[in-house]
């Protein structure tokens, strides 16, 4: 049976990080590697629920499960107190709770401002003249940018992530 591998540490989360630059040992106050992976896990998680519900947010959609979520997510990365491993993985799962919590939040919210997507084609290709290109995942932003465009010579394109907005009744 092979034989465990160490974990290796790497954590820079705060102003206290060794040499300046990160702890690569062992956490200032005694922080382990797992617990520093499982942070950071945390912290990614977190950035993504966050991005998510900041679109949901800006059509009107909040939920005080969430919020309080990513509040006491955030502040568990913060205090440099608990590193209890298992603590983390609680957090962990609750994050991917939360992250489904919030997608259903984000697709109500669309689905009340925009309508439910339907099939459409695609257009693709580029027309002579301006335009303007938007990535990203906010059809908010977009839906402002199309109706400020309307009746303009300006073309709007999207790629990737935003192609979902073809498949809604309002483009
Ligand atoms: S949180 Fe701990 S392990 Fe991370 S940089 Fe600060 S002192 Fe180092």
């Amino acid at each position: 049976m092979a034989a465990k591998e160490k974990l290796d540490m790497f954590c820079y989360q705060c102003s206290q990080t060794a040499q300046g630059t990160g702890c690569t040992l062992k956490g200032i106050y005694g922080k382990e590697a797992t617990v520093a992976r499982l942070q950071d896990n945390l912290l990614f998680a977190l950035k993504g629920i966050s991005a998510y519900l900041y679109h949901a947010r800006e059509l009107g959609y909040t939920d005080s499960e969430v919020d309080a979520f990513i509040e006491n997510a955030f502040f568990s990365t913060l205090t440099n107190v608990n590193f209890d491993p298992q603590a983390f993985l609680k957090l962990a799962l609750k994050a991917g709770e939360m992250n489904i919590k919030t997608m259903q939040l984000l697709k109500k919210a669309h689905i009340q401002a925009f309508g439910e997507p339907i099939p459409a084609q695609v257009r693709a290709g580029t027309v002579k003249g301006h335009g303007i290109l938007v990535t990203g995942h906010d059809l908010h932003a977009l839906d402002m940018l199309l109706k400020q465009v309307e009746g303009t010579d300006v073309f709007v394109y999207t790629h990737s992530e935003m192609l979902p907005r073809s498949r809604l009744p309002w483009t």
